[in-house]
């Protein structure tokens, strides 16, 4: 799966099975942080529905939580790389 949006659209809807891979320690253990709710913002903006301003990059740029869930996402997807392409190329458009 190439295409950005599908893949946000397809973890924004995802119930978070990955959770399990984040270890207590390491990240925040808040329901911003999954690769799902990134995906939901991302999704947002892609949409229109949220501006790219600095809230939204912040919040978008805590990718350590997700990181943790490329070696068991059900689906085999990168999401916090995606995440992390997405506000680079978005940065750069900006
Ligand atoms: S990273 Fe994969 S397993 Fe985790 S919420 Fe997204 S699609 Fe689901």
């Amino acid at each position: 799966m190439s295409d950005a949006r599908d893949v946000f659209r397809l973890c924004a809807c995802c119930p978070s099975p990955c959770r399990r891979a984040i270890p207590a320690d390491t990240a925040p253990q808040v329901e911003t942080v999954t690769p799902s709710a990134l995906s939901m913002i991302a999704l947002a903006v892609i949409d229109g529905e949220l501006d790219f301003d600095a809230p939204v990059r912040r919040a978008l740029s805590r990718t350590e939580a997700a990181r943790h869930c490329r070696a068991v996402c059900t689906y085999g997807l990168d999401v916090a790389g995606t995440v992390e392409a997405f506000v680079a190329a978005r940065t750069v458009a900006s």
